[in-house]
């Protein structure tokens, strides 16, 4: 049994990982500002045993005495991160500062997520981990892909540095229950707007490309890079079937036998025009290979929208 902080763990992917850790025998604390996640995401655990609850921002020093750290915290959807950017970029800097400094302190192995933001709009397609990426430093989306990047700089530092046993993992679009329906993401926008009869918004022509993994697949990614030895990354963790914006609109119509119509709005400044993950590193050295494929993925997470918004 280790002792393991999740930062940003009331979050949607903190929730589930959360959840694994504490089914895996563990003790977690759940460490959380509650900007975008939520206490109801871990209701059932907030009597466990083996878990606890911090209300914390991580732009803060923190000391607790921890075996591993999975820094998690940072809001991911582009509105909630463009919403005080300066507050986004301060929780990817000073915030990973701080868990790196607790993590060389009580000598515990951390683990960031990072994010395919930091290729940005990628020139090279699949992408690979060696590819450095084409990102704007002065743009609307810049606070949480320099952001990322300066953090994976800063995990590479205190390693080479003072020794800290560090991971890295990009993180590919990532959707599943336990979103919260005003999250702002593609999937959860699409699936809220088609349960409620409304008109699903595509922005710009629908042709920008992304790649969705579902959550149970990414927590055993996660999981997996944590638990091995030797190599710290980064490695891509993500679901390598494509899909145009258009087409997962459809799919979502489709799979709800929704009668809304899709209205196209105007794409956001920087949008990525396409994004596939190479997890060819992922398969060689964590033996991980997403498994859930994007229909049945999309299924489960429409019921739980049903159930949350009881239609
Ligand atoms: P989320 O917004 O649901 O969760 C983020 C959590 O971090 C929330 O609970 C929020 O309250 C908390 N948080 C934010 N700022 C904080 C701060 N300063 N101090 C303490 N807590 C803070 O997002 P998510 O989808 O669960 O993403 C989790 C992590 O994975 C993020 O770091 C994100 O960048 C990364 N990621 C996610 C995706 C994805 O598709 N879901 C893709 C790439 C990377
Ligand atoms: N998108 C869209 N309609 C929405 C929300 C998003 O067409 O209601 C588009 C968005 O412009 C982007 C893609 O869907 O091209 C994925 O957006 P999301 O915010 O989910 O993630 P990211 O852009 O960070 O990959």
């Amino acid at each position: 049994m280790l002792r393991i902080l999740v930062t940003g763990g009331a979050g949607f992917i903190g929730a589930h990982l959360c959840r694994r850790l504490i089914a895996d025998g563990h003790e977690v604390i759940c460490l959380d500002n509650f900007f975008t996640g939520r206490k109801s995401n871990i209701a059932e655990l907030l009597n466990h045993p083996r878990f606890e609850l911090i209300r914390h921002d991580i732009t803060q020093p923190i000391l607790l005495e921890v075996d591993r750290i999975y820094n998690l915290a940072c809001p991911a959807s582009p509105v909630h991160y463009q919403y005080n950017p300066v507050k986004t970029i301060k929780t990817n800097i000073l915030g990973t500062l701080h868990m790196l400094g607790l993590a060389k302190r009580v000598k515990a192995r951390i683990l960031q997520a990072s994010t395919s933001e930091v290729y940005g709009d990628p020139l090279e397609h699949p992408q690979r981990e060696d590819y450095w990426g084409n990102v704007n430093p002065i743009g609307l989306r810049s606070c949480y892909d320099e952001g990322k990047r300066c953090a994976e700089t800063l995990m590479m530092d205190y390693h080479r540095q003072n020794g800290v046993d560090i991971r890295i993992v990009r993180i590919f679009n990532t959707y599943g229950p336990y979103m919260s329906e005003n999250d702002g993401r593609v999937v959860s926008n699409f699936i809220v707007q088609a349960l409620q009869g409304k008109d699903l918004t595509v922005y710009g022509d629908g042709s920008q490309t992304r790649s969705f993994c579902y959550v149970d697949d990414l927590i055993e990614g996660l999981c997996r890079m944590m638990n091995q030895d030797g190599f710290i990354g980064p490695v891509n963790l993500g679901n390598p079937q494509e899909y145009t914006v258009l087409e997962l609109a459809e799919m979502i119509l489709k799979l709800t036998s929704s009668k809304s119509k899709i209205v196209y709005k105007p794409l956001p400044a920087n949008d990525p025009a396409k994004r596939r993950p190479d997890i060819t590193l992922a398969k060689e050295r964590l033996g991980w290979t997403p498994k859930v494929d994007t229909v049945e993925g999309l299924k489960k997470t429409i019921e739980y929208f049903r159930s949350v918004l009881k239609v």
